[in-house]
This record gives C-alpha cells, structure tokens and sequence, in this order.
C-alpha cells in the first residue's frame, strides 16, 4: 500500500525518461514501477500525469532570502528583501522544492551564531527544502579557519568568497587572494567546495573611476564596469589558485561571459574539479534591455553583456563547462528594485525563482531540443549532485526524497507578475512558457495542484549536505 502514485509516461529518472509509475510512501520515493504494477486500490492517492512531463523538484542552488539592500543615501534606510515564506512559496508554485540561500559572517562572531540566525529565519517559515552557503567576507582572522572545517562537517560545505567589492558603496565584501588561499586548504582537506563571485576587482573600481570621470553614471553602462576581462582574469587567477592547493574544488557562481566559460572549459580539460552556475537572466536577456523601461530589473551582478556572451553560456551547457540554473534570487518589489538608476547603486539579483523552471524547459526542450534528462540536470540534478544533496535531492528513484514536479502543456500561459507569487513586477512580464507546473510534491506532501496551495509554513526541512569526492576530485558532471 503505498500513500501515493503519480502516473506518468514521460517520467525522468537516472536511467531515462519513460513511462512509469512513482510510488510514494511517507517522504520518499518507494519504488519506480512499470505501468500498472499497483492498481488504484493499492494507493491512497492517484495522480494521472499522462500526457505531462515529470521529474524531480526543481534546485535552485542561489538566492537570497532577507537579504539587505543598502540605502541610496548614506545613513538612509536598509530595505529588506522578503524572507524565506514569500521565496519558498513562490518556488513551489513554479516546481522548486528545494533552495540554497547564505548564512553570511560580516567580521562579527563565530560561524555558529551566523548560522544560528539564519536557522531563526528559516525554520518554520518555509515551503521549501533548504540549505545555506556559508558567506565570508573581507579579511579572515587565523581563528576562523577551524570554524570552517566545523561547519563543513556540519553540512555546510559550500563556502561563498567574493574577489570583488562589487561597488565602491559596498566596501569589505572582497577577500584578499591570501586568505583565499588559506580557505582553499581548509576546503580541501575538510571536504568543501568553494562557491566564488569572481570578478577582477582592480579592473571593476578603475571603471568605475572612469565612467564617473566621463560623466558617464546610469547603469546602461554596467557592462563596461563589470566586463568580460574582469572575468577572465579572476576566473583565470582563482583557478590557478586552487590548482597549487592541490585542485580545490570550485563552483563558479552566475557565470555571465564567454571569458568566464572558457576558463572553466580549459580547467576542465586539464581534469580540475570546476563547475559553472548561469542565471536564466544571463541567457535571455543582453546589456541592450538596460535600455528598456525600468531597465534595471533585468540586471543583476555581474551585469549583462553581449549576444556572443549569451552564445558561450548556451554553448557551455552543452560542453559541460556551464552545470546548473539558478536565480540569484532578490524578491522585492519594482520600486526597490528601480531606486537606485547608477552604475554604483543599482539594485542587484531578480525575482525569477517562480519561473525559472517553466522558461528553462520552454528555452531548452522547446527552442533548443535539449532532451529531458539534459534539462533535468541543469535545473535540479546537477546542482544536487555538485552542492552534495545527490541522490536524497534531484532524482526520481528509489529511496530518494519524493520531491516531484509535474510539468503541465496544458497549462501553457503568458507570464505576467499578476499570476506570480513573488513580487510586483517580473523581467519575464509577457514570456510565453510552453509549460506550467501542475503538481509540487515536497517528500511526499502535495504542496500546490493546478495552482492551488497546500503548503504550510513547517513544511520546509533543513538539509544536511556533504559533497561526494567524486565531485570534489574530477570535474565529474
Ligand atoms: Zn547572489
């Protein structure tokens, strides 16, 4: 007797996509049957899901939940970004069940406390499952590096490091290359992958004393700040740096130029374990929507940048270079988004957590013929595989969390912000998605069917991840 089978004929497992029935009981996966093997009667529950495509939930593997956004003026307010409630439901309705977002240390306290805050902010209060990265910024005191391999064996082993400021206003983020060095040892030998914003800081601040000495300042400019030479070279010197740590394992976030591709293509080939995350704002949208009405909700950092970009990041999924789809997730409404209109003030990160699923597979099934399994990968298998949820997260087998999706044609739809869930406004206003979820499944629960809602806030659990050494040692998705 099982609590629930879902019947499927377009149903993607780790062994290929098929027809098959997924049988649920309590929170996991209970078995993957040939059609039919269990009537109706042996089931409380039976979904027919024929006709739709079914995998495991969605993985978005960056956002931020709660996250500050400093004010324009100085002394000004902080506004807030909405928390893990608003982000997690609006995951579930568009087929993610589980998110990564930061428990970030800013010089004050130990790793423990970071974390104990976050733990305030999340545990129930969300829809999702969930996990954070552990964020350092500025310079590590000697005393910290024991604390990283406590937390990583904790179940944070993704440690986040910014080579960047990103804006003069937002001084201290960046990490010197010493203490990255020093974190890179820690990483290796405790079990951790380290999660990068690579940008050349030294290139970033000289364009922005030029653009502001050329008078310059709107953000239509960001990609002349945050430009593809600064990805090379960062991309270039913080892998040379993890090869003399003995190839410490690197997950390059929201990878945004061809120059950034390249480099963890040519690390790969040499046999070094480097994955890259693209944001699905990073292949839809170039430097040219700035342009547009209310231009900055399209932007996130890096920045946008040019149609050639976009083709390598396209072209990276397929070689391998490019590992997973995430969002960089900043829920918060358009006038927050919109205050600030200069190089060094605009707001970063996007809501787009709701339709990243639906757009990827209109994206890469519809337009591009990826098959099933490449499109799974890319937004929930991979990321479960590389930030160490794999085969608990992002599969649909046996003994496997009975996390599930149900992508529906006919639900089809032109997005709009009104019929989203998570802000008041979405760079995706008008996109025509071939898809739309019809069934989110979090371990078994049915927490949305044809846009009904049965979440509750306690659903949510906290994940503890370890990365496999396969993924640590070789570059091995
Ligand atoms: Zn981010």
């Amino acid at each position: 007797m099982f609590d629930l089978i879902i019947r499927g004929d377009q149903v993607v497992t780790p062994q290929g996509t098929g027809a098959w029935d997924v049988c649920i009981q309590g929170d996991t996966i209970a078995a993957i049957a040939a059609p039919g093997t269990f009537d109706d009667s042996q089931a409380g529950q039976v979904i027919d899901a024929r006709g739709k495509i079914v995998i495991p939930g969605g993985i978005d593997p960056h956002i931020h939940s709660l996250w500050h956004i400093p004010p324009l003026e100085e002394g000004g307010e902080v506004t807030w970004t909405d928390g893990p409630d608003v982000v997690s439901r609006a995951a579930i309705h568009g087929g993610t069940t589980t998110l990564l977002d930061f428990a970030s240390w800013q010089q004050k306290g130990t790793l423990e406390e970071v974390i104990n805050v976050r733990k305030q902010d999340w545990t129930g209060n969300c829809y999702t499952d969930y996990g954070y990265h552990v964020l350092l910024q500025g310079a590590i005191p000697p005393e910290l590096m024991p604390q990283i391999a406590e937390v990583i064996q904790e179940g944070y082993p993704s440690i986040k490091i910014f080579t960047t400021d990103i804006t003069p206003s937002r001084r201290g983020r960046k990490m010197n290359h010493g203490h990255i060095w020093e974190v890179f040892k820690v990483l290796k030998k405790e079990g951790g992958i380290a999660a990068i914003h690579a940008e050349d800081d030294e290139i970033v601040m000289h364009m922005y004393d030029v653009l502001q000495r050329e008078g310059r300042m709107g953000f239509e400019n960001l990609a002349e700040v945050h430009n593809t030479m600064s990805e090379d070279l960062s991309f270039r010197r913080i892998i040379r740096l993890a090869e003399h740590v003995d190839g410490t394992p690197l997950y390059m976030m929201h990878v945004s130029a061809a120059t950034g591709v390249a480099a963890i293509e040519a690390a790969r080939a040499k046999g070094f374990p480097i994955y890259g995350e693209t944001l699905h704002q990073y292949l839809m949208f170039t430097h040219e929507h700035y342009k547009r009405p209310n231009g900055q909700i399209y932007h996130t950092y890096p920045s946008l940048k040019e149609t050639s970009d976009q083709d390598a990041l396209w072209e990276g999924q397929l070689r391998g270079s490019i590992s997973s789809i995430a969002t960089d997730e900043i829920c918060c409404n358009l006038s927050t988004k919109t205050q600030g209109c200069r190089i060094d003030d605009t707001t970063g990160g996007n809501a787009g957590c709701e339709p990243r699923v639906s757009v990827m597979y209109t994206e890469m099934v519809k337009k591009r013929g990826y098959t099933l399994e490449k499109f799974t990968d890319l937004v929930s298998t991979n990321a479960a595989k590389i930030m160490g949820m794999y085969p608990q997260k992002g599969a649909l087998a046996a003994g496997s969390d009975a996390d599930i999706v149900v992508l529906d044609p006919g639900q089809s739809r032109t997005i709009t912000a009104a019929r989203l869930h998570e802000s008041d406004y979405t760079p995706w206003e008008g996109y025509e998605s071939e898809v739309w979820p019809s069934l989110t499944v979090l371990r078994g629960k049915v927490m949305m069917q044809d846009g009904e809602f049965f979440g509750d806030r306690t659903d949510g659990k906290f994940l503890k991840r370890k990365v496999a050494e396969a993924i640590r040692n070789r570059p091995a998705i």
